[in-house]
């Protein structure tokens, strides 16, 4: 049983809903931090001797195409994260489809491989946003990992495991975020804040559990910005700060535990395209 292990690939100040703060005018502005962080991520990588997927932000890949190039050498997959980190729901169709379509030019000019999967910004698949995975499916995208089955983050109603969705274009298949049911909610805790919130002892034997009991594989998610314990804050809302910032040094070493007891591959191994 393998485990689904993806990396956003983004910079410290990749963050959503934030435009007066990190608008993309002002990226240029920022130190760039996203290559040598992810270095870090893929000697991780190595010394685990493992392969994950790596959700690549259009902008990163055209100012960074010697990092790309070095991350499919090292094997991994390389899949899209939409161009300017722009959530679905402040994008029309028209706008969506050429950010995406742009990310996957500039990664497929790089590797020469067809890309397969994509990451929306923030997880934004939502009710109002489900004609995106149409528009996904017609640019020849094999899977989406952006559906949360939670309310706020994502819907309830989603569903909790790999499976196919029907659109326009085709089927398409749907990696959502792993969750666990916790009173009246589903609960993340595998990547992200939720990783750095919930105990390790938890995150571990709940992906165990999942493994064994129902013959599921879990999805974790990192950033690179999260093995960075130095990079510069920018002035956020409380909540964001939280959420960014929030005991971003047990990134680390949760990851490295998680890669040392349970197996992981990219998506595309676990769903066997
Ligand atoms: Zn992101």
């Amino acid at each position: 049983m393998i485990n689904a292990l993806t990396v956003d690939l983004e910079d410290w100040y990749h963050i959503c809903g934030t435009e007066d703060n990190a608008a993309p005018s002002k990226w240029a502005e920022y130190e760039s931090r996203v290559t040598r962080n992810t270095e870090t991520v893929l000697s991780i990588l190595k010394a685990y001797d493992t392969k994950a997927t790596f959700f690549i932000l259009g902008y990163i890949a055209e100012k960074e195409p010697d990092l790309i190039s070095a991350i499919h050498k090292e094997g991994h997959e390389l899949a899209i994260h939409g161009y300017y980190h722009r959530r679905l729901f402040e994008l029309s169709r028209e706008e969506f489809e050429e950010d995406v379509r742009k990310s996957i030019d500039v990664v497929t000019a790089i590797t020469g491989e067809k890309v397969l999967g994509y990451r929306a910004p923030e997880w934004s698949i939502r009710n109002n946003t489900l004609w995106a995975l149409g528009v996904l499916k017609k640019l020849g995208i094999m899977y989406d990992s952006s559906m949360v089955p939670l309310t706020r983050m994502g819907e309830r109603n989603f569903g909790l495991y790999p499976h196919t969705i029907k659109t326009e274009y085709g089927d398409i298949l749907e990696f959502p975020l792993t969750t666990m049911r916790f009173f009246w909610e589903n609960l993340p805790f595998t990547g992200g804040l939720p990783l750095r919130i919930a105990p390790y002892w938890y995150t571990l034997s709940k992906l165990k559990w999942m493994n064994k009991r129902y013959g599921q594989s879990g999805l974790v998610y990192v950033h690179p910005w999260e093995f960075d314990n130095e990079h510069p804050e920018i002035d956020l809302p409380l909540s964001r700060k939280f959420m960014h910032y929030f005991r971003m040094t047990t990134t680390r070493p949760k990851i490295e535990g998680l890669l040392k007891h349970l197996k992981f591959g990219p998506i595309r191994n676990v769903l066997a395209l």
